[in-house]
């Protein structure tokens, strides 16, 4: 057991000074990752800065039509708000494919988005890793990796990005809200997310000591549907295999408006531009959603064990996409 420190904050400017002021120090929301990384050894704080009590736990309605969602909203409490399940399908859908009801009843849209990996040899400290310890190498490339990612990925790492909520953000054009000692930014959420690259160990754009402090939806597009599915090993507690959120727009047969993001595919969620800018215009049909999930999935480079990802991938957005397109 490693000593930490404990500092439960009350207001936003508070938490951002606490975190400027103490190095090393971490905030604590639900806990529900935090805490195990913290028994596993992968993460040691030295001081939590539990947030657990600031009013971020509201879902307004912004002046635009759009949502504003505090940081930490419960995962089930979200999932059911009746302007997200109306307005925003995919978003309730997604937050209810992770984890598990009590899970759900205590994790929280800002821990949910900044989660860690499930990379099994980043959860075991007496293995290397790029993203725990930079330069220590990636055994996952040659090693166990039936789980990782086939786009996007480095000769650094090669993990993916566990939230389904994240995936389903960025497909709906979210934008992620953030506080720090500089001031209040915001990021696209389909950009939140980074790719590896050579510096692994960054999940995120978030800065140090930066607080999410809400997360931001848009309008919901006239005649827009959304859907989430996701392909995991068992029915629950498993995180996607390979899943899509998809928008789509149909008009008298023709294709609007489409976004498209796959998730456990990547380091982030992947927004697939190619695919959508296929998707415009063209003919609501099959066909389409095919050759549009081959262009995106083009780029797809598959481990020794996980080329079953892209086959998988296609699958699911072929099959939400005429769903959409046929039903709502
Ligand atoms: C068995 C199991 C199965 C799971 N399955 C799924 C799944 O299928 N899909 C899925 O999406 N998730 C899954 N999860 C993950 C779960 O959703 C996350 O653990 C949870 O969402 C994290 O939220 P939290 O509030 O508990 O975060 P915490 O554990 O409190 O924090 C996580 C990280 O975020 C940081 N943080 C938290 N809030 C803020 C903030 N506002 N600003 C800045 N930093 C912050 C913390 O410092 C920490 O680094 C699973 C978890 C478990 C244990
Ligand atoms: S894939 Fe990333 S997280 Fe996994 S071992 Fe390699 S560097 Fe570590």
């Amino acid at each position: 057991m490693r000593p930490f420190g404990y500092l439960r904050v009350a207001s936003v400017d508070e938490a951002v000074r606490a975190a400027a002021g103490q190095p090393g120090a971490q905030f604590l929301a639900g806990g529900t990752n935090l805490v195990d990384l913290m028994k596993l050894g992968v993460e040691a704080p030295r001081t939590l800065i539990d947030i657990g009590r600031l009013p971020l736990d509201r879902v307004e309605e912004l002046p635009d039509g759009g949502l504003r969602i505090g940081a930490l909203v419960r995962n089930a409490d979200l999932a059911a708000v009746p302007a997200v399940r109306d307005r925003y399908p995919v978003l309730s859908q997604a937050l209810l494919a992770g984890a598990s009801g009590q899970l759900r009843n205590t994790a929280t849209t800002g821990g949910n988005l900044l989660q860690r990996t499930r990379c099994g040899y980043f959860q075991d400290v007496s293995k290397p890793c790029n993203k725990r310890e930079p330069g220590t190498g990636c055994p996952a490339r040659e090693g166990t990796h039936r789980d990782l990612a086939v786009l996007g990925h480095s000769a650094h790492c090669v993990a993916t990005q566990p939230s389904d909520m994240a995936v389903a953000l960025a497909a709906l054009d979210a934008t992620v809200c953030l506080h720090g000692p500089e001031g209040e930014r915001t990021v696209p959420a389909a950009e939140f997310h980074r790719l590896p690259g050579d510096s692994p160990e960054r999940d995120t754009e978030i800065r140090l000591g930066e607080l999410l402090t809400a997360v931001e939806l848009p309008p919901a597009r006239p005649g827009g549907r959304s859907r989430y599915r996701k392909a995991r090993d068992r029915a629950s507690f498993a995180f996607a295999l390979a899943s899509v959120a998809a928008v789509l727009t149909v008009r008298d047969g023709t294709v609007e408006h489409a976004a498209l993001a796959f998730g456990g595919l990547a380091h982030r969620p992947w927004r697939a531009r190619s695919a959508e800018a296929l998707l415009r215009g063209a003919p609501a049909t099959e066909e389409t959603f095919a050759r549009a999930a081959d262009a995106e999935l083009a780029a797809a480079a598959p481990l020794r064990d996980n080329g079953f990802k892209v086959p998988l991938a296609r699958a699911l957005a072929v099959g939400v996409l005429t769903d959409l397109a046929a039903h709502g």
